[in-house]
């Protein structure tokens, strides 16, 4: 057992507490991995606000990359010092959905969904959130959730493969296979989705729409790729995708923001035959309303995509690749970096909707 800091969910809604908390060593098939930088995601500020039901007290983040620290039994894929991008997702290697590749959807059951190697000085277990709870110097992970990173790899710009550039990418590559020269829309242009339009523009897509409502992120949309914007607070978003896709309608959307309304209307932004692609997480029990008649008539799909439909230990090595090529943006999806001790200052700065990532950096 060993001390560490880290920032603590006591109560929904409240600020994080940062403190010294006691961390186990790994166990059979776990990794104990020093953090070198966690990006701060919308999902964990649904937890911290009570908007994703979680067990509390809890320790959040999950974007993240750091150093191997500890292997524990069984662990013949990773040495002390090692670079590693850190996810949430967990692969068994066994289940019907690992096997046939699709080892984020992996169905087996692990220690950290009920345990915890982290607990405060009172005793008290800190549930790890989304299995990682990387706000804290250390953590403790299943194997499965770690790929080695290049040494040159600066871990700020590794964190945030393993969820925000994931989840957006895939959606467009994974999820739709977006054909090259088909029409793609882009509902929301943050951190999340600004990686749906590097996806898209990769893919050969044309036109990328990006849909808005600021004018700044608009802008750094197009420094993504995308061809065409549109800011929803002043024109109307139907009758401007409408009229740059021939009239018809987008092929695919990507609702990249966790609102019930945006889903709705990206099913009008896709013509006959179009697929929507949920990315962004609404909250908890939302619900929609849709017209049925707009599935049979027009043969539209609305989906989903999770962490972008993604195999983790192929993806990430070539998201690496793509960025030492130039062809992955990552230096521009930081907006701030902060120290773990101004983690609430920093989840308040991206409450506030401009911040594309912020990163917790540990020393
Ligand atoms: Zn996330
Ligand atoms: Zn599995």
């Amino acid at each position: 057992m060993s001390k560490m800091k880290a920032a603590v969910c006591y109560e929904a809604g409240k600020p994080l507490v940062i403190e010294e908390v006691e961390i186990d060593p790994p166990k059979k098939g776990e990794v104990k991995v020093k953090l070198a930088a966690t990006a701060i995601c919308h999902s964990d500020i649904h937890v911290f606000k009570g908007e994703i039901p979680w067990q509390i007290p809890c320790i959040g983040g999950h974007e993240s990359a750091g150093y191997v620290a500890e292997v524990g039994e069984g662990v013949t894929g990773f040495r002390e010092g090692d670079p590693v991008v850190v996810s949430l997702l967990v692969s068994c290697g066994r289940c019907r959905y690992c096997l046939t590749g699709y080892t984020h959807m992996c169905s087996a059951t692990w220690p950290m969904d009920t345990e915890s190697r982290v607990r405060n000085r009172k005793g008290q277990s800190l549930a790890p959130c989304f299995k990682t709870g990387t706000f804290a110097e250390y953590t403790v992970v299943d194997q499965s959730q770690l790929v080695k990173a290049p040494k040159d790899m600066p871990l700020d710009r590794a964190a945030l493969l393993s969820c925000g550039v994931i989840t957006g990418f895939g959606a467009v590559v994974n999820r739709a296979k977006v054909p090259p020269m088909s029409s793609c829309v882009i509902i929301g242009a943050g951190g999340v989705g600004l990686n749906a339009v590097q996806g898209a523009a990769i893919s050969g897509a044309y036109p990328v729409i990006v849909v808005d409502i600021l004018d700044e992120k608009l802008r750094k949309a197009k420094e993504f790729g995308a061809t065409h914007t549109v800011n929803a607070s002043k024109e109307d978003a139907v009758e401007a995708v409408k009229k740059l896709t021939g009239g018809i309608g987008a092929d695919y959307a990507f609702v990249t923001v966790g609102s019930v309304n945006a889903i709705q209307q990206a099913l009008m932004l896709t013509g006959p035959r179009g697929t929507t692609v949920i990315v962004g997480l609404p909250r908890f029990g939302d619900m929609l309303t849709i017209p049925p008649f707009i599935f049979i008539k027009d043969e539209r799909t609305l989906t989903g995509s999770y962490m972008g439909t993604t195999q983790l230990h192929t993806e990430i090595p070539k998201l690496i690749e793509l960025y030492q090529a130039g062809i992955l943006k990552l230096d521009e999806l930081i907006t701030n970096r902060y120290p773990l001790e101004k983690i609430n200052e920093a989840i308040a700065e991206v409450e506030k909707g401009k911040v594309l990532r912020n990163v917790i950096m540990f020393t």
